[in-house]
């Protein structure tokens, strides 16, 4: 059996000094999401209330995507976070619509869940074309010569907010919101 020593990879919130466990993404106090999650190819969170989106840890959300990827309708949650919740919490994933909710099926309790990854052309839009002068707003680098394969906006923005897809994905990852025009990105 491989026995992982997390005490060793743990983080402390850059928020509240609070120290996390390598496998999670957002603080267990604060529910700040950690910076080192704009590097993930991938995030999927849940929502306790209107206002609010936390990522799952990392080894919950790895199981997530494995069934996502495999079209699965649903997934018991078995991993990190829930290894020790008994198997109660649920995953429905319809992947036409792509709502995806999570029950508690002792309380029948359902939230929310949202999927952010650099792969999803819904949220990071491609672009078909750009002035030649335009530059990507994070990095501020102009979009080189190579086509616009790497070029993308957001969904809600006017034409000229254009980004690098890998730039706005870790952007996003953190505050789902246009560094620009601070208009929120609904997924
Ligand atoms: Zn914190
Ligand atoms: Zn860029
Ligand atoms: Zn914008």
């Amino acid at each position: 059996m491989n026995v992982v020593n997390y005490a060793s990879l743990n983080w402390t919130c850059e928020h509240c000094t609070w120290v996390n466990k390598d496998f999670d993404i957002a603080c267990t106090m604060c529910y700040i999401t950690h910076s080192g999650a704009r590097n993930l190819p991938f995030q999927w969170e849940w929502q306790p209330n209107p206002d609010q989106w936390i990522p799952y840890d990392k080894l919950s959300s790895a199981q997530i995507e494995a069934a996502y990827q495999a079209g699965l309708p649903n997934v018991t949650l078995t991993a990190g976070y829930f290894r020790f919740l008994g198997g109660r919490h649920i995953l429905h994933m319809d992947h036409l619509t792509r709502k995806f909710e999570q029950e508690n099926t002792s309380t029948r309790k359902i939230r929310s869940v949202r999927r952010i990854a650099d792969d999803d052309n819904s949220i990071l839009m491609p672009v078909t074309s750009i002035d030649a002068e335009s530059i990507c707003a994070i990095c501020i680098e102009p979009f080189a010569g190579d086509g616009l394969t790497d070029v993308v906006r957001l969904p809600p923005c006017a034409p000229g907010h254009y980004f690098h897809r890998l730039c706005i994905a870790q952007a996003i990852k953190l505050r789902d919101r246009c560094p620009l025009c601070a208009k929120s990105v609904v997924y």
